[in-house]
């Protein structure tokens, strides 16, 4: 684990928080905010990226199966069920 220089406070901060003890799992000391925003950023694509891959993502055929909406075609092109596998690999209108 890489070690990231931080405050004397931040450090204290961080040691007396109970609510943290996952997160001290991971780090033994605070992350800097750069840093903590670099796996915010990874986190967010990694979410992404399971979404799309497991088909429970906020795409018409989704929200269809689910009952919540009831128009499971392509809101860009209008020919296939708004997939995952249809918007990255075969919808001509994305790209
Ligand atoms: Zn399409």
């Amino acid at each position: 684990m890489e070690k990231i220089p931080t405050s004397r406070t931040q450090r204290e901060a961080w040691k007396s928080n109970s609510a943290l003890n996952h997160s001290k799992k991971f780090f033994k000391i605070p992350p800097k905010k750069e840093k903590a925003r670099e796996i915010l950023l990874e986190r967010k694509t990694l979410k992404v990226i399971v979404e799309m891959i497991t088909g429970h993502c906020r795409l018409r055929k989704h929200f269809d199966t689910l009952g919540i909406a009831f128009e499971p075609d392509c809101r860009n092109c209008g020919m296939e069920e708004e997939t995952a596998h249809h918007i990255v690999c075969e919808c001509p209108a994305s790209g």
